[in-house]
């Protein structure tokens, strides 16, 4: 049957698209849409959200964001391709951590939470989600549950990742290498992403100097190829070391399963998400030595040959350029139905007429 509903205000901006409030005009429930225009997104984008929609479809766990429908609309601006959503208000784990509200017991169990989603997609959906970073990370609230989102690289079944597909800075070595996402690769960006947390939002690498490269496939090269690994906060405590370093192993044969992680103390013995702990949370104390060392170094030919390679892949991966759209309340309506008379209004608040 033809669904209804009314987009609202814009509340996300990935690169594969806008996600916006949504209201469904029959009953009034909120939700959230993601959408991609049909007639002007790159190809890549298209397959990225049809991934996600086959892939979001067919999974059903409290620890993924749900998945209420997709269908496409045309609206004043041409034809959009959208998935339905849970709506989560709680913003993203990235934007929680980039307040500096975040204290190791939140990461903990936020961490928690991202193990499980993993533990479920790993050993029941058979799905690798390719791309665990804070900003894929949504809350309930800003001190509830964590849900794992955007699954547009993700794969189901061997062999079926994009190869070199993710977050640079997230991305596990081998991946950055180009070889395809695994279970163990995701437990890598895993770790990355505690990291992330810990740090008031900061990407990972930063010590090191690679992520103040700010090119990509540069960024790529010194992951995959030197033996170097993402500094640890030194502020964490022991069993956070200690779980850091059960996730973060060049060898992605040796880093643990996320069945093993979910034991480990660090998460094992994490508080439940409670409605008080972020209001009674000090501020993040970090304490970022300057890093003397970290200067670039210059690359050799060999070096700058492989950078071009990584340049090359993420050239056929495609241009990720997505289009704004205004805030407020619009009328849509479903490819082919009648047009609705839904309005709303620039506050992101919605009326229906
Ligand atoms: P990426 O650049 O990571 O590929 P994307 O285009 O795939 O991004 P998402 O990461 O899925 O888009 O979403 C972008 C942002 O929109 C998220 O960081 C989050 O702030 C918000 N968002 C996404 N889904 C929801 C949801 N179900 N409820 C609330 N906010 C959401």
């Amino acid at each position: 049957m033809e669904r209804r509903w009314v987009r609202g205000g814009i509340i996300g901006k990935g690169s594969f698209g806008t996600v916006s409030l949504a209201v469904d005009r029959s009953n009034g429930t909120i939700f959230a849409v993601k959408s991609i225009k049909l007639n002007s997104s790159p190809p890549r984008a298209i397959a990225a959200l049809e991934n996600e929609i086959r892939l979001l479809s067919s999974l059903n766990s409290p620890h993924v964001v749900s998945y209420l429908g997709d269908d496409v609309t045309e609206e004043p601006d041409g034809l959009w391709r959208n998935l339905l959503l849970e709506y989560l208000p709680g913003g993203s784990a990235a934007d929680l951590a980039a307040t500096g509200k975040m204290m190791e017991a939140d990461v903990r169990s936020c961490a928690r939470s991202i193990a499980q989603a993993l533990q479920f997609l790993h050993t029941t959906a058979g799905v690798v989600h390719g791309d665990v970073k804070g900003r894929n990370v949504i809350l309930e609230s800003p001190t509830g549950m964590a849900k794992l989102a955007d699954f547009g690289t993700a794969s189901k079944g061997m062999g079926e990742a994009t190869r070199g597909a993710g977050t640079p800075l997230w991305m596990a070595p081998e991946v950055a290498r180009g070889e395809p996402a695994t279970p163990a690769s995701d437990v890598w960006s895993l770790g990355c992403t505690v990291i992330e947390m810990l740090s008031g939002g900061r990407q990972p690498w930063e010590k090191s100097g690679i992520a103040d490269v700010r090119d990509p496939p540069v960024q790529m090269f010194r992951i995959g190829f030197r033996e170097v690994l993402p500094e640890f906060p030194p502020w964490l405590s022991k069993t956070g070391q200690d779980f850091l370093d059960k996730c973060i192993r060049r060898d992605p044969r040796k880093r643990w399963t996320c069945e093993q992680l979910l034991q480990h103390s660090f998460l094992a013995d994490s508080p439940e998400p409670s409605p008080r702990s972020v209001f009674e949370l000090g501020k993040l104390e970090r304490e970022y030595e300057d890093d003397e060392d970290g200067a670039a170094e210059s690359f050799t030919e060999k070096e700058d040959c492989a950078v071009e390679l990584a340049r090359e892949r993420i050239r056929e991966l495609g241009s990720s350029e997505v289009e704004w759209r205004r805030d407020g309340w619009e009328e849509v309506r479903s490819a082919g139905g009648k047009k609705t008379s839904g309005v709303g209004d620039s506050n992101g608040r919605f009326i229906l007429t």
